[in-house]
This record gives structure tokens, C-alpha cells and sequence, in this order.
């Protein structure tokens, strides 16, 4: 079986040969600080007492606290955690934020809890967990499955447990609570702006360039949403069901998909029960279908590992924007950079979602509010001096843009590492 943590470290081990970092710092950037595992029993509204397993793994503190999302799936394991979690450590040093990397996991089909399960497994979660968390320790935040009504209860749960509010402990939050403006679609923001400098640097027609976005939920929609506003031509939407394709070409109002998706309600007051597929008037077609698009702009913004070499060798996109985590496997990247198909990889495509974290952490920390327009025009230049920054690693080290921004990031890292190990 593939393994997500073992296609990050061949991305790191490339970045280190390209640094010529020694043999010994290699081995110890490819240790995480601390995996975590815990029980967490929960109530079931039969009564009876079911026992989920929850993963967190601490990869790095060396550049501020730990800091990444938590995915409730059923297919959750210590090996893809920790492959995001070394994601985040290298992503937020690519934005150049103080933060290191973390990611939380618990092993659940969420679509089958009730709303009262749903809940009592999120404070479940913080009760196992509440010993390593903390503002100033370990910061996490929603990634797949989990979302901003989910923190409000754990951030309640957290705030319990050490006997005071304290909102910075877990970012994402509804804005009632202490969360920011522009979070709950800062990364998708964040990949607006890296895609309108993509098409500045690949000379295509922002009004007129085609794109295909694979998953609906908090990333897939917002960053669909946004491009289409900014006159590009969305003409295919996938989630989990299926696909939809635009009958002649036509521009997509992901708006009007997410409503229809949206009128057969929802499972457990957080998860949609319709699809994209649920919309009339667009032609059916497979998630597999979708990669192969012909179109200017392919976005991944699903799971992990969906660009395979077999797609790689068919794909027809100009470019490829990964807003999901780990979408493209080493093999298909290696394929797609000789096939001189740029792929602008997840650290810094989706970093306008911790970004946006960071800005809310930094606002309950100082407990201040900012509009929407202080956060984007914060996100802005972060994002766009990002994207220079990598282009100009890749260029200069004559590698793909995930190495330049791998080596980008690992050289921040190993710099910060070497700082507090001295002292
Ligand atoms: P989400 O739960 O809101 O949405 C996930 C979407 O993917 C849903 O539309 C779901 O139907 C779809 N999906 C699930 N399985 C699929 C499959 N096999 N094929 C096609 N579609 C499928 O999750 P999200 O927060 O939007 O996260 C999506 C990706 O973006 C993940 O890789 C996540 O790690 C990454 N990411 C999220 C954030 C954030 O702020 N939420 C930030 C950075 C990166």
C-alpha cells in the first residue's frame, strides 16, 4: 500500500541532498518529536460505549508551536498523520509563519454519527489530548470532516479542562467565538492568489482559462467559488460521489451547485447528504474522468494520493494547483515535471488555510479583531511573496516547485533547529 509519510520523506531527502545538509541532521529531520495515540471513549445514543482512536503527531516545534488540522475518516492512519504533519511543518515555513507542524487524525466515519455523537467524540477528543494542546504548545485546527461548529466545541471542551476561556488554542473558529474573518475560505483565498501569479508566469487568460476542481467541501468550493468570480471557467466539480462536467464549456456558479447539493440536507446538522452529482443540466462523469480533463488548470482538493503515474502519463491539464494534502504521488511528479506540466505543490498552495490560522491565533492572542479587509490584505503579500520565492528556488536549483519550495522551507527549518539545539 502506498504510504503518504514515505513519499514526504523521498521530497525531503531531495531538498537535503540539494542543501547538502550532513548525514546526521538528514536522520533527525525525518523523526517526529512525538506520536500520540489515544483512546477515546464516547457514548453512543443506543447507550452502549464505543472506544475511537485518535492519532496526533507533533513533527516539529523548532519554528514556534505545533500547528495543523485534525481529520475525522475512517480511513485515518499513524502513517498519512504523520506525513501531513511533516506537510505542515514544511508548509508554514514556506509562508514563513512561526509555527511548526502538527496533524490530528481519529479513525471514524463521521457521516454516521448522530449530531450528540458528533460532539461527545470532538470533547472526547480534547479530553485525550488536552495534556499536549494549548496556545503556546500545540494549536490545532479543521482539516477533512472537521469544521469551524467542530472547534467550537472542542475549543468549549479545552477551555473546560484548564478552567478559563482561551480561544487561541484551536483556530478555525465560528467568528462568535473568537474566530477570524476570512478563515472559514482563507486557503482557498490564498490558492486564488498563487493561481493568478501561476497565470501571469504560464501567460494564460484569467477570464478565459479552463478549470477542473476535484472536491466540494471547505477548500474545493470557496477556491471554485472565488476563481469564478474572478472570470475563470469552472467546467468540472467532483466530491466524493462523482463528477460533473459543464455541457458546452459553460462557466459552472458553484453557488448554484452547492445549493442543490445543499436542499437534501444534512447528516448530523454538519455534513451535506446531496452531491454535486444531485445538479441537472451538466453531463455525469467519474473523479477519474476529471483528472484527465483537458483543461488549463486541474485543482485537486480532496485526499491524498489521487494523481497517480497512470493519470500523470494521460493528463492533459497546463498546470496542476494542489489544494489538497499529498494529491500527487512521487511517481506521477516525477512523469508530470518531464512532461513539463507544472504542478504548484500544497505547501504553498493550500498555506493561505494556515495562514488564515495564523491570523486568528495572533488576534485572540492579543485579543483584537480585524475586518476581512485587514485579513486579506495581510494574506495577500504573504501568498504572492511565497509563490516569488519558490519560483525562484526552483529556477535556480533547476528542480520542480515542490523541491524549491521544499528546500525553501527545510532550509528555514534546519536553521531554527540548529538555533535551539544550541542553546
Ligand atoms: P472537507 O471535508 O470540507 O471536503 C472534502 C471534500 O472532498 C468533500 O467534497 C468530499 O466529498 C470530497 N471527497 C472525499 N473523498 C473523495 C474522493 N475519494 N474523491 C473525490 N472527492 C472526495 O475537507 P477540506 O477541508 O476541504 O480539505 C480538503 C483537502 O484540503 C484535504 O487534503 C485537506 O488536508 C486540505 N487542506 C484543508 C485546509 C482547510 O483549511 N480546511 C487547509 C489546507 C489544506
Amino acid at each position: 500500500m502506498a504510504s503518504p509519510f514515505r513519499f514526504a520523506l523521498l521530497q525531503l531527502a531531495r531538498a537535503s541532498e540539494l542543501l547538502a545538509l550532513p548525514q546526521d541532521l538528514q536522520q533527525a529531520l525525518r523523526v517526529p518529536d512525538r506520536v500520540i495515540r489515544a483512546a477515546i471513549p464516547v457514548r453512543m445514543d443506543t447507550g452502549s460505549l464505543r472506544v475511537f482512536t485518535g492519532i496526533r503527531v507533533q513533527y516539529s516545534n523548532a519554528r514556534g508551536p505545533y500547528k495543523g488540522g485534525i481529520r475525522f475518516h475512517p480511513q485515518v492512519t499513524e502513517d498519512e498523520v504523520t506525513a501531513l504533519a511533516l506537510l505542515m511543518t514544511l508548509k508554514c515555513a514556506v509562508v514563513d509563519i512561526p509555527f511548526g507542524g502538527g496533524k490530528a487524525g481519529v479513525i471514524v466515519d463521521p457521516k454516521r454519527l448522530s449530531k450528540g455523537e458528533l460532539e461527545r467524540l470532538s470533547r472526547g477528543f480534547v479530553r485525550a489530548f488536552a495534556p499536549i494542546l494549548g496556545p503556546t504548545v500545540d494549536v490545532p485546527a479543521p482539516d477533512v470532516y472537521t469544521n469551524p461548529q467542530i472547534m467550537a466545541w472542542m475549543v468549549g471542551e479545552y477551555g473546560k479542562i484548564v478552567g478559563r476561556s482561551s480561544p487561541a488554542a484551536f483556530t478555525g473558529k465560528p467568528i462568535e467565538i473568537g474566530g477570524s474573518a476570512a478563515r472559514e475560505f482563507s486557503t482557498g483565498q490564498g490558492g486564488l492568489y498563487v493561481i493568478q501569479e501561476l497565470v501571469r508566469k504560464l501567460q494564460l487568460h484569467p477570464t478565459r482559462a479552463t478549470v477542473a476542481v476535484q472536491g466540494f467541501g471547505n477548500v474545493g468550493y470557496h477556491l471554485a467559488e472565488l476563481l469564478y468570480d474572478a472570470g475563470f471557467r469552472i467546467v468540472a466539480l467532483s466530491d466524493s460521489r462523482g463528477g460533473i462536467l459543464s455541457k458546452n464549456g459553460d462557466s459552472m456558479d458553484p453557488r448554484n451547485v452547492l445549493k442543490t447539493k445543499e436542499e437534501r440536507g444534512f447528516i448530523a446538522g454538519v455534513y451535506c447528504v446531496g452531491s454535486v452529482c444531485d445538479g441537472k443540466n451538466f453531463k455525469a462523469i467519474t473523479n477519474q474522468q476529471l483528472l484527465e480533463l483537458p483543461v488549463d488548470l486541474l485543482i485537486p482538493a480532496a485526499l491524498e494520493g489521487v494523481i497517480t503515474g497512470a493519470i500523470a502519463r494521460r493528463a492533459k491539464a497546463k498546470a496542476i494547483v494542489e489544494m489538497a494534502n499529498g494529491p500527487t504521488t512521487p511517481e506521477a511528479d516525477a512523469i508530470l515535471f518531464r512532461r513539463r506540466i507544472p504542478v504548484v505543490p500544497d505547501i504553498l498552495a493550500n498555506a493561505g488555510g494556515v495562514t488564515g490560522s495564523y491570523f486568528e491565533w495572533l488576534q485572540n492572542m492579543r485579543r483584537v479583531h480585524w475586518s476581512e479587509r485587514a485579513v486579506l490584505a495581510r494574506l495577500k503579500p504573504l501568498m504572492v511573496r511565497a509563490f516569488q520565492s519558490v519560483w525562484v528556488a526552483a529556477r535556480n536549483y533547476r528542480v520542480d516547485l515542490r523541491t524549491g519550495a521544499t528546500v525553501l522551507a527545510l532550509q528555514r527549518v534546519v536553521d531554527a533547529w540548529q538555533e535551539h539545539r544550541r542553546a
